[in-house]
């Protein structure tokens, strides 16, 4: 027998959840599907288990796009005060961390049991483990054909994400489904993601490996100032990650590993000292860093005996860092994906295709990428509530 809904969801995630209590709100007969046996894993995982759910400085620019302009409608109608106001009717206590990044007092598990919750109290059927191996549109709707057997809709919303982390359920479904309507998606990329050094910088910078220091870093005219991790395999941390959205392959990335002082005003102001560099350096950088980075540059006399040359040799190194990433470290590392869904083909104020009636696109699935902070949650609770709205 043919099961019936208004709309079916795909994808019991950050998108699907929300766009799903917002449908079923209305009193429509929703269908949730996922086919992992656990829900909504990404914000289990997220913001080291407690989730940042969203960012306070929210704008427009803090996201890439091949059509920058697209999020503006969604975020400016969804806000993170919105998300707030829901966490705070339901006593979920959450603080600023840092750079207006908000995460939960005490597990991310609060959120997933609220989206849940909700979506239980206005009748959403949920169903997971389930693998759906075809989707028809018929001339009133679309219709399902998974291993819960075939269900028909109105309206079909695709919030199955991108391709980042496949180890907790990530899959293409969502691009295969918008090529299979004749949708354009932007080529999908690993992006919030950690970078791969040759072996010989590897080699180089083995020392510095697992050290971590406050950093500007940039690349193609854009930086962000935020700490920098050293890998056994490269580069991370916050400021890495986010550069990463921005980086293409054979660009070189600067990095200001002192960027709060001048090096080499510094030097000037103490050119009598008689300290080693390494012990001068030492009051601005940890000893690990002042002590390494002077094994690499190849000197650690006292401060008085420095040469012009030398200084400025030092100064390049601590402040202009230039090195040429060979990759990312992939989908594997990766917390988000850049591409997907071509925004040019969809509707800006609810999420639906242009030219497929009733068919819409949610969440990471969409060439909407956010920055490193929150950004990436907002833009879920806000496409899933523009497309829920008009559902
Ligand atoms: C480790 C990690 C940490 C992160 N931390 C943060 C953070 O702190 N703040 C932030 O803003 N963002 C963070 N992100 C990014 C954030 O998780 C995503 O932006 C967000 O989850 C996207 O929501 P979504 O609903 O579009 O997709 P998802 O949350 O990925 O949900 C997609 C759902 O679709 C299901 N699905 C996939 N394929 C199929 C299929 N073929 N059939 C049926 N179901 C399918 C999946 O099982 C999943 O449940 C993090 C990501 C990772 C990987």
């Amino acid at each position: 027998m043919i099961k019936k809904y208004d709309c079916i969801i795909i994808g019991a995630g950050a998108a699907g959840l929300m766009c799903a209590y917002n449908v079923g709100l209305k009193g429509k007969k929703v269908l949730l599907i996922d086919h992992s046996p656990k829900l909504a894993e990404k914000i289990r995982i997220s913001g080291g288990g407690r989730c940042n759910f969203t960012n306070i400085n929210t704008k427009a620019s803090s996201y890439l796009s091949n059509n920058p302009h697209f999020c503006i409608s969604a975020l400016s109608r969804y806000t993170p005060n919105h998300f707030c106001e829901l966490l705070d009717l339901h006593n979920i206590a959450y603080h600023e961390k840092t750079l207006g990044q908000l995460f939960c007092d005490n597990s991310a598990t609060d959120i997933i049991n609220l989206l849940d919750y909700l979506c239980t109290s206005v009748g959403v059927i949920r169903k997971m483990s389930v693998s759906i191996n075809q989707i028809d549109k018929s001339a009133t709707g679309f219709s399902v054909h998974s291993t819960e057997g075939i269900t028909d809709s109105e309206a079909l919303v695709i919030a199955t994400g991108g391709l980042a982390m496949p180890q907790v359920g990530a899959s293409a479904f969502g691009y295969n489904i918008a090529k299979q309507f004749g949708i354009n998606v932007i080529k999908p990329e690993p992006a919030l993601v950690p970078l791969a050094l040759d072996p010989n910088d590897l080699l180089k910078f083995n020392d510095l490996s697992g050290i971590s220091f406050e950093s500007i870093v940039s690349t193609n005219d854009i930086s962000f100032a935020e700490s920098t991790l050293l890998t056994h395999r490269g580069l991370s941390g916050p400021a890495i990650l986010q550069i990463s959205s921005y980086w293409n392959s054979g660009n070189k990335i600067n990095i200001n590993m002192l960027p709060s002082q001048n090096i080499v005003e510094l030097i000037r102001q103490h050119k009598t000292s008689t300290k080693l560099l390494s012990t001068f350096l030492h009051q601005f950088l940890t000893q690990r860093l002042s002590d390494s980075m002077c094994k690499i540059i190849g000197i650690n006399k006292q401060i008085c005996q420095l040469s012009n040359k030398e200084i400025a040799a030092i100064a390049t190194f601590i402040h202009e860092l230039s090195l040429k990433p060979t990759g990312t470290l992939g989908y594997k590392k990766a917390e988000i994906t850049k591409g997907g869904v071509d925004t040019t083909m969809l509707s800006s104020k609810t999420m639906e295709s242009n030219s497929v009636s009733g068919l819409y696109f949610i969440g990471e699935v969409v060439d909407v990428t956010g920055w490193l902070g929150g950004y990436n949650f907002q833009w879920a609770w806000a496409s899933a509530y523009a497309c829920g709205a008009s559902i």
